[in-house]
């Protein structure tokens, strides 16, 4: 599957909240992602964690449904997707007060922190400019074992 382009880094569809894209979306899908804004940047769900919460929300939707929500909104730039290899798959914001940032995450928990580091961001420009490519973000994932999973 192609990435998706994350349009949000250059005039995203977040600047001033649920906009033209955003309305046009079906209910449940806006339903997915007015629970992301809700909670706001910088929390990291995962599809069931996403399908829980609606659930105790009384929405009547499968899981495949909400998988399927989550990739078209990460097509369309509202959500990011982080990959995590054991963990599956997480979910959060697309803003642009919350920038580039990185991710240490929990291989057997999944629990998720947010670092900022200046150093990645310079290597992924130095390594793009380099070999002529066009930057659109550099972040890092560090895979690791939480204090309480140790
Ligand atoms: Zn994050
Ligand atoms: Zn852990």
């Amino acid at each position: 599957m192609a990435a998706p382009i994350p349009v949000n880094r250059i005039g995203g569809p977040l600047e001033v909240g649920l906009h033209q894209d955003g309305r046009r979306l079906t209910p449940q899908r806006r339903k997915v992602l007015e629970l992301f804004e809700r909670i706001g940047t910088g929390t990291h769900l995962s599809a069931e964690e996403v399908h829980h919460q609606l659930v105790q929300e009384k929405s009547k939707v499968s899981l495949a449904t909400i998988y399927r929500t989550l990739r078209l909104l990460v097509s369309m730039g509202f959500l990011h997707e982080l990959e995590l290899n054991e963990g599956g798959h997480r979910f959060e914001l697309s803003s642009h007060d919350h920038p580039d940032h990185h991710h240490l995450v929990c291989v057997r928990c999944g629990r998720t922190e947010e670092f900022e580091s200046s150093q990645v961001l310079d290597a992924g420009r130095i390594a793009a400019e380099k070999i002529g490519f066009q930057l659109i973000e550099s972040t890092l994932n560090v895979r690791a074992i939480c204090p309480k999973c140790q």
